[in-house]
């Protein structure tokens, strides 16, 4: 009799152990990224068992941004750290981050991407290392970031690794489709030339055999004279579009798109919904969305 009721009872005993255990508290449960796009990743593959905070708020550069008392008291509880690598903000602080919270997992999201060096001074101090840090603006490198966070995220919490792994999947599948989607906007443009104020784009130009012009130059605002070298240029170049991002002042772009009769488009390759934005990205710079 007592063997007939052990089966069922191993069967519960069996489950309780391994999904049983008293789930930490989800305000336990904290990761940092340091960008919104490393958030939609990040939400992607922990599929909500981790509160993600984003290091740098919607709206503001990741160049100079100082991070506040209570997000460094925030990390103080976090699990892991996912970095982009190499923006202007990270060089300031990581170290310190790392310092401050040794116990913290800090992964470079970008480490195995096919890397663009800047020549040297290009973009002043923005690009640290002279590496160019935009790696999640094109579908080759969100494929390595996701990875990478996947990476982490398994290290931090091996009992839910088959989940991550998981999420990945699906991650992977729908990077696949949104590059397959820029392909097809992007190969056949007529001008493979184009303008942005800040060169956030550079990934993107590389992959799909475009040529990206920056108007900032060597990371600052350009001079009166350097407008008007765009100005010539962009004629040259027939360039129709000068994209701008949420975060800088339209004024110079507008300077150079009166003059040449081109048109001022806002981009935003910071914000959260990374597939949404790559899309709109590609169909502005296609001509199929103003
Ligand atoms: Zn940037």
């Amino acid at each position: 009799m007592h063997k007939r009721n052990l089966l069922p009872l191993l069967l519960i005993l069996s489950l309780l152990a391994s999904c049983g255990q008293p789930a930490a508290r989800k305000e336990d449960k904290i990761i940092f990224v340091s960008i919104l796009p490393l958030q939609y990743f990040a939400d992607q593959i922990s599929g909500g068992l981790y509160r993600s905070e984003v290091m740098v708020p919607p709206g503001v550069g990741p160049e100079t941004y100082n991070p506040t008392p209570r997000q460094m008291g925030n990390m103080a509880k976090a699990k892991a750290y996912f970095a982009n690598g190499y923006l202007g903000f990270e060089e300031a602080y990581l170290d310190k981050f790392q310092s401050v919270n040794p116990g913290l997992l800090f992964v470079n999201t970008s480490e195995g991407v096919d890397l663009i060096h800047a020549e040297a001074d290009h973009d002043g101090h923005h690009h640290l290392k002279g590496v160019d840090p935009h790696t999640w603006s094109a579908p080759s490198g969100a494929r390595v970031i996701a990875r990478n966070i996947c990476k982490g995220l398994s290290q931090i919490d091996p009992a839910h690794e088959a989940q991550f792994r998981d999420n990945l999947q699906k991650l992977l599948t729908r990077i696949d489709s949104v590059d397959q989607v820029m392909g097809t906007l992007l190969n056949h443009i007529s001008s493979p030339a184009f303008m942005v104020f800040h060169p956030a784009l550079g990934y993107l130009a590389r992959d799909y055999h475009l040529e990206q012009l920056s108007i900032e130059f060597e990371g600052k605002v350009p001079t009166p004279r350097h407008v008007q070298q765009l100005v010539e240029q962009s004629k040259e170049k027939k360039i129709t579009r000068i994209m701008i991002q949420r975060e800088f002042d339209p004024e110079n772009a507008e300077i150079i798109a009166r003059e040449t009769g081109s048109k001022v488009i806002r981009i935003d390759p910071l914000a959260y919904n990374w597939p949404e934005e790559m899309i709109s990205i590609a169909r502005k710079l296609a001509g199929k969305e103003e």
